[in-house]
């Protein structure tokens, strides 16, 4: 099974993507991880996405394009995967399409965006391994402390309030649009996303599977 996740920034799609990775046994493929963990170890993409990133703001098609082309030839996607956080654009999907990648489905979970501004500050992450936890809905084992890993978590650089401001507006002008190009392809399902994540979780499953 090929999916893609779409939804607005802090929406919840990346736990979504976590989760249904592990139902169905395949990776979850998140541009943001990617991104991030290059920018950790110092290389040359990391330092050109640096400012976009920390800004809130895109980083440019043709670097992540090159991220997803990279990623999709090894051998764990062969089976299938979930893209989280690609595509984000127009382009972005354009170039899937011309990759020969055929998705099965578009997952978009809907949030309201001031809903989204209050989860988005209660965000932790770990610095390690990727996980993504909250203060309030997905408590960690051990306050502070990822429970994969044992890291400290951290709160990120672009889930401060101005920069989720900036990143909502991003994803309402480049990347919403992308549900008219899938609706219009008859891939497009909405899942609304609800206060507990084992509702939103139902309602996932329930849109991967149908
Ligand atoms: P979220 O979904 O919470 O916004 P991500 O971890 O997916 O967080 O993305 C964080 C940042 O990484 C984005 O704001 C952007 O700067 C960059 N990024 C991730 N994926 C893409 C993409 N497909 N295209 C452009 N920039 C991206
Ligand atoms: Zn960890």
């Amino acid at each position: 099974m090929k999916l893609i996740f779409l939804g607005a920034p802090g929406a919840g799609k990346g736990t979504q993507a976590e989760i249904v990775s592990e139902h169905l046994n395949i990776p979850t493929i998140s541009t943001g991880n990617i991104i991030r963990e290059a920018l950790k170890s110092g290389t040359e993409m990391g330092l050109k996405a640096k400012e976009y990133i920390e800004s809130g703001k895109l980083v440019p098609d043709e670097v992540v394009i090159g991220i997803i082309q990279d990623r999709l030839a090894e051998a764990d996607c062969a089976n299938g995967f979930i893209l989280d956080g690609f595509p984000r654009t127009i382009p972005q999907a354009e170039a899937l399409d011309r990759m020969g990648i055929v998705i099965d489905r578009v997952i978009d979970i809907e949030v309201a965006d001031d809903v989204i501004a209050r989860r988005v500050s209660g965000r932790r992450v770990c610095p390690a391994c990727g996980a993504s936890y909250h203060v309030d809905y997905k408590k960690p084992a051990v306050d502070g402390v990822c429970d994969k890993c044992g890291d400290t978590l951290v709160q990120r650089k672009d889930d401060h309030p101005d920069t989720v401001k900036e990143r909502l507006q991003v994803y309402h002008d480049q990347t919403e649009p992308l549900k008219d190009y899938y609706a219009a392809a008859g891939k497009l399902v909405i899942v609304e996303g609800q206060e507990e994540v084992a509702d939103t979780t139902k309602l996932t499953l329930a849109a991967v599977e149908a």
